[in-house]
């Protein structure tokens, strides 16, 4: 069998991220989303092992220690870690899987996969992230402030990923980051592997 491929999707908060990964690995068969372990807490309507295993500050730093991790970054005031035997077994088993992280764990994966693909997803332009920013829950000047400050600071980074997306309409963005997927899925050497029987049959004299 052969391997599925990595994804790294990276954002800043209110670029529409998590949506869009949502979106993507309900349209399409053999995808899915890597559950990070984090150190942060728990937020109304998350669920433990759905979208992060949540773990107390020891567990995470035991984690770093016994190297379980993949990669693993300080995000703001919270630790969030990759873990590595559950990626490996999903690419192992041919399925294309799909990292959430911030631009530090993305360079960890770079520097230890040299084919994982990137993706930055941007929003549409400043005044939208703003408002999206704005729309969370309080209108504290401060709070709105320091959130645009991380992520103006995340969207710095854009420039080390292989690819950009903007999420203008909710709908093209979708279909850009599931063209991404397709196309790798078409790569000579992976089709090579699905398909050596028909090659062999093709090619026999
Ligand atoms: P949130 O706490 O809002 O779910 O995520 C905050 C930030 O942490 C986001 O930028 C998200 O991409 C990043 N993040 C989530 N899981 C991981 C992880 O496993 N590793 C790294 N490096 N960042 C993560």
């Amino acid at each position: 069998m052969s391997q599925g491929t990595l994804f790294i999707v990276s954002a800043p908060s209110g670029a529409g991220k998590t949506s869009l990964v949502r979106e993507l690995i309900e349209s399409l068969d053999g995808i899915q989303v890597s559950v990070s372990h984090t150190t942060r807490a728990m937020r109304p309507g998350e669920v433990d092992g759905v979208n992060y295993h949540f773990v107390d500050v020891a567990t995470f730093e035991g984690m770093v220690a016994k190297g379980d991790f993949f990669e693993h970054a300080r995000v703001f005031d919270n630790y969030y870690g990759t873990s590595r035997s559950a990626v490996e077994a999903l690419l192992a088993a041919g399925q294309d899987v799909i990292l959430e992280i911030d631009w530090q764990g993305a360079r960890q994966v770079r520097e230890q996969m040299d084919n994982a693909v990137s993706v930055f997803i941007l929003p549409p332009s400043r005044e939208e992230l703003e408002r999206r920013l704005a729309s969370r829950g309080t209108d504290d000047h401060q709070v709105i402030s320091g959130r645009m400050r991380e992520a103006v600071s995340e969207m710095s980074h854009y420039g080390e990923y292989d690819f950009v997306v903007i999420n203008d309409d909710f709908t093209s963005a979708q279909d850009e980051l599931r063209a991404l997927v397709i196309a790798h899925r078409l790569e000579t050497q992976r089709q090579r592997q699905h398909h050596t029987r028909l090659l062999d049959a093709l090619l026999a004299s």
